[in-house]
């Protein structure tokens, strides 16, 4: 899987070195400094870690002979740092049964992730059931159902245009009933109307606290890496509306947006579980922040 990661991220690497490129030959001078924080947040890297990799660069200054790999090197390193504080694998022994409601704009990848993950956790031997709570499109209902079957886990799913909460309110019912370890709720997003969004996921949140006073346990904000600054201002919005715990960045693989990742960290400071490097049921990946920041910059 390492090839997979590598090949996922190997756009914004290129990127990120090619923005780089034939910067820092000779004296960083304040010039040469600022052109170097530009390609970093030309890179998606964010204002913060760029400003604090100018700084770290004016200050050690490097090798003569050096200078490109040195430059990578400290920005590799200062990645490492920002992804280290953020990189934390989920937690699946919160309650029986444990419940995460996952939400993000449509398309993110909210489906495809509730499936990787179902597959992970059902392989590590947990009883994971999902529920098609994102009742506002057939083909969401369609989609979560077929991958269910695939994977061999419970769906919880009713008709197209049917009370969302209503069908978290049965689900998390039936994963009690049923001795259900994890019940994994997926969610409508809908960011075109924030209050009805808002709305929404505050009468499934009120319905499964009825329930269990800590449900959701998680609320996991799926996010689409090829969507650059957009998923930093999806994070504001569902931060406000929903209450993220962790987050998934997905679509990594084939985009050179990947940066975004360390400003999405630097920015929020949000746990990040995983990252989705692909459409299969196997392409979600924990996250190593030194192999990460290795292959990026
Ligand atoms: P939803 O609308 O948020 O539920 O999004 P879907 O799960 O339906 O995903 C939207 C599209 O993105 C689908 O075509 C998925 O196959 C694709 N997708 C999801 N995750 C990834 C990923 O990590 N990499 C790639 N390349 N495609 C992905």
């Amino acid at each position: 899987w390492r090839e997979r990661l590598l090949g996922g991220f190997k756009k914004t690497s290129d990127r990120l070195v090619g923005n780089l490129a034939g910067l820092g030959a000779g004296r960083l001078d304040d010039a040469t400094l600022d052109e170097i924080e530009e390609a970093l947040i030309a890179s998606d890297l964010g204002p913060a870690t760029a400003a604090r990799i100018r700084a770290r660069l004016a200050d050690e200054q490097v090798e003569r002979g050096m200078e490109e790999l040195g430059i990578r090197l400290v920005v590799a390193e200062e990645i490492e740092k920002v992804l280290a504080k953020v990189a934390k694998p989920l937690i699946t022994d919160k309650a029986r049964p444990q419940v995460m409601l996952v939400i993000g704009v449509n398309g993110s990848g909210k489906t495809t992730t509730i499936a990787k993950l179902a597959a992970i956790l059902k392989d590590q031997g947990l009883k994971v059931m999902v529920a098609a709570g994102d009742t506002f499109r057939a083909a969401a209902i369609g989609q979560l159902r077929t991958w269910a079957e695939r994977i061999g886990v419970p769906i919880v799913a009713g008709a197209e245009g049917g009370d969302a909460a209503g069908l978290a309110h049965e689900a998390l019912k039936r994963a009690e009933a049923e001795g259900i370890d994890l019940l994994i709720v997926d969610t409508a997003g809908r960011l075109q109307n924030k209050r009805e969004l808002m709305d929404e996921l505050a009468k499934i949140r009120r319905v499964l606290g009825r329930i269990d006073p800590e449900a959701p346990h998680d609320v996991l904000l799926v996010l689409d890496a090829t969507t650059g600054q957009n998923a930093l201002n999806q994070i504001a919005v569902f931060k406000e509306v929903a209450g993220v715990t962790g987050m998934v960045m997905t679509k990594l693989d084939g985009t050179a947006r990947g940066g975004v990742l360390v400003a999405a960290a630097e920015q929020y400071g949000l746990p990040i579980h995983a990252i989705g490097v692909g459409e299969k049921v196997d392409d979600l990946r924990g996250f190593d922040p030194n192999e990460v920041a290795r292959i990026i910059a």
